[in-house]
């Protein structure tokens, strides 16, 4: 079964590798390039899971996770921070402002599903040998 997934990404390049790998995976993508767009996507589509540049326009990722941890309705989605850290304490800054997780960019292709899969119900993962 297909998972809807929310990528919330500015860069262009990243976002189509990101939906490339997604997409060929069997998964449904929606896209945000700004965290006020995520916020409102998230709210009107209610996705499976949110992948969220800690990097991007208007709201940052850390604003978008406050934003959507503040709505009722969507307390048990899933938001997993995909982010180039730059400083030593980042990752645990991550999880400690609520994030289920982190992807480490650069993606690395070859293990990206299975990294993103892992934050899903099991239901919703695509069949790997
Ligand atoms: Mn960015």
């Amino acid at each position: 079964m297909a998972a809807r997934i929310l990528i919330v990404e500015d860069n262009k390049a990243n976002l189509a590798l990101v939906e490339y790998l997604l997409t060929t995976a069997g998964h449904q993508t929606l896209v945000a390039t700004d965290g006020v767009e995520a916020v409102r996507l998230a709210r009107q589509t209610q996705p499976d899971l949110v992948l969220c540049d800690l990097q991007v326009p208007v709201l940052d990722g850390y604003e978008v996770l406050e934003q959507l941890r503040g709505d009722p309705e969507l307390s048990g989605l899933p938001v997993v921070a995909v982010t180039a850290f730059s400083m030593r304490g980042d990752r645990a800054y991550v999880l400690e402002a609520g994030f289920e997780g982190y992807i480490p960019k650069p993606i690395e292709p070859e293990k990206f599903v299975e990294q993103v899969e892992a934050y899903l119900r099991p239901e919703l993962r695509s069949r790997r040998e």
